[in-house]
């Protein structure tokens, strides 16, 4: 279980998530990309669709 960074809205993320995966809030409707990190779980990174730019 992961929280909305928007909203705070609880977002439930599937356990056979893939890293890329989008989900998205149920409250807010904000699209969040699943990145699965070896040895911390799951993070939520706001969907960028346009734009790409992934400076880290
Ligand atoms: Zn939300």
């Amino acid at each position: 279980m992961s929280r909305c960074p928007e909203c705070d809205a609880e977002i439930e993320i599937p356990d056979d998530v893939i890293s890329g995966e989008i989900i998205s809030c149920p409250d807010c409707g904000m699209d969040y990309e699943a990145r699965v990190i070896e040895g911390e779980g799951v993070r939520l990174v706001p969907a960028e669709i346009e734009g790409e730019d992934w400076g880290e």
